[in-house]
């Protein structure tokens, strides 16, 4: 970025139900934004193309696009499908070109990554980690997600991080029905024991209407500090943030911050697994804009 006045971005969040679109510099700047079903790509596409244009018209040209998009995404440069939603279960959504779209319509750069690493990057520059490095955000929303910030950068390889397969032990000392696991490719993994979505087929009522003395938290939170733990081990992370619709309720977090610390059992003695385990374990900052800020930080980053 060269000029001081911070550049003008187009934000897509693009997400399973809903494309959250908006213009702006940043989180004291963000001038619309709007939300468009997610239908067929032609479809939903064209509302987001139709949004952008009429936003182009009315507040000036962008310097760049960020999109962070419910996935598998493809993120290697080198290559065909480079900027393709892929093998999502999504129907319709198989092979998508996003970027080139984008780009051939806007003449502009587009950054593409996970909504979730979108998030981190956000809450890296804005919110709950603040230039906090390595930095982890995940989601547990209709699904289980996580993104991962090493060294300022977010983290690509073999595809992107997929912290919501990550095995963990069937939550076998809660006192709820024992560990079904609703991933159609795993048996004992987190987002098939504590998305949204398998919280609703196991008990039956979504996971808004479980009460806070439900057993089903038990467990939420047994899974989740496993996560955590294989997390804190393999990414030496400075902090982690745990944002989406189940993780706000108010007592999950000191919950999963008690197990955590259980079944870390002492190894790591470090402040952030003791007394400061408050500021290791956090929910976002930005509260529910941690996707739209985040691909707007993405835009910003391309430049
Ligand atoms: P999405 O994953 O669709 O992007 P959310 O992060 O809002 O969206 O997650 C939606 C899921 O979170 C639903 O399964 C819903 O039941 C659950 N949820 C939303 N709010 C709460 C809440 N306050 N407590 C527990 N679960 C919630
Ligand atoms: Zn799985």
């Amino acid at each position: 970025m060269s000029s001081s006045a911070p550049p003008l971005i187009a934000a897509i969040e693009a997400g399973g139900t809903k494309f959250v679109c908006a213009v702006g510099t940043g989180p004291e700047d963000l001038r619309d934004v709007t939300r468009i079903p997610t239908t067929t790509p032609e479809e939903t596409m064209g509302e987001v193309c139709r949004y952008l244009t009429m936003m182009k018209a009315k507040h000036g040209d962008f310097a760049a696009i960020g999109v962070g998009s419910f996935g598998p995404i493809d993120l290697d440069t080198s290559s065909k499908s480079f900027g393709y939603i892929t093998t999502t279960p999504k129907p319709g959504w198989q092979y998508v070109d996003v970027v080139n779209m984008l780009r051939t319509r806007y003449h502009v750069p587009v950054a593409f990554d996970t909504d979730v690493n979108a998030a981190v990057l956000g809450e890296y520059l804005w919110g709950a980690g603040k230039g906090i490095d390595p930095l982890i955000y995940i989601t547990v929303g209709t699904g289980v997600g996580g993104g991962v910030l090493v060294h300022g950068q977010l983290l690509h390889g073999l595809l992107h991080p997929e912290i919501g397969h990550l095995v963990v032990p069937p939550p076998l000392n809660s006192t709820a029905v024992q560990g079904i696991c609703h991933c159609p490719f795993h048996k004992s993994c987190v987002e098939g024991y504590i998305s949204g979505a398998a919280l609703a087929v196991r008990w039956g009522v979504k996971a808004d209407a479980l009460p806070e003395d439900h057993p089903a938290w038990d467990e939420v939170a047994g899974v989740m500090a496993h996560a955590l733990m294989n997390l804190t081990l393999s990414l030496c992370p400075k902090r982690i943030i745990l944002g989406g619709g189940v993780m706000e309720q108010p007592h999950i977090l000191p919950l999963i911050r008690g197990k955590l610390s259980k079944v870390m059992n002492g190894y790591l003695r470090v402040p952030e697994l003791g007394r400061e385990i408050d500021q290791f374990i956090v929910g976002p900052g930005l509260k529910g804009k941690s996707g739209i800020l985040g691909a707007l930080a993405l835009g910003r980053y391309v430049l």
